[in-house]
């Protein structure tokens, strides 16, 4: 097994993570894809539902914007900036509203 490659998140899992949740995120300086989780793509929705328990519980400090969830198809060895975002699980699986 590839040490260096990200597994899904839910214990008992460990397969190969296929897809990344993730928020932008920034401030004055800074500005970044917040993770949420990885997950398989037989998890993505669990993954999901959790990762908006914690992005609805989060409180952005004064400067700090932080963007909807998105879902994109995770690849070893790109950089966040080159990840797709995966539109059809988006659609199945968030329920968060979007950014107004
Ligand atoms: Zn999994």
């Amino acid at each position: 097994m590839d040490k260096t490659s990200v597994r899904c998140e839910i214990a008992d899992c460990g397969e190969p993570a296929t897809h990344k949740i993730a928020a932008h995120w920034n401030d004055a300086r800074f500005s970044e894809l917040k993770t949420y989780g990885f997950a398989c793509p037989e998890h993505v929705e669990e993954v999901c539902h959790k990762a908006e328990i914690r992005w609805l519980d989060y409180e952005p400090v004064a400067g700090e914007r932080v963007g909807a969830i998105s879902i994109y198809r995770y690849e070893v060895g790109k950089s966040d900036r080159e990840f797709m975002r995966d539109r059809e699980m988006e659609q199945s699986f968030l329920t968060c509203p979007p950014p107004s």
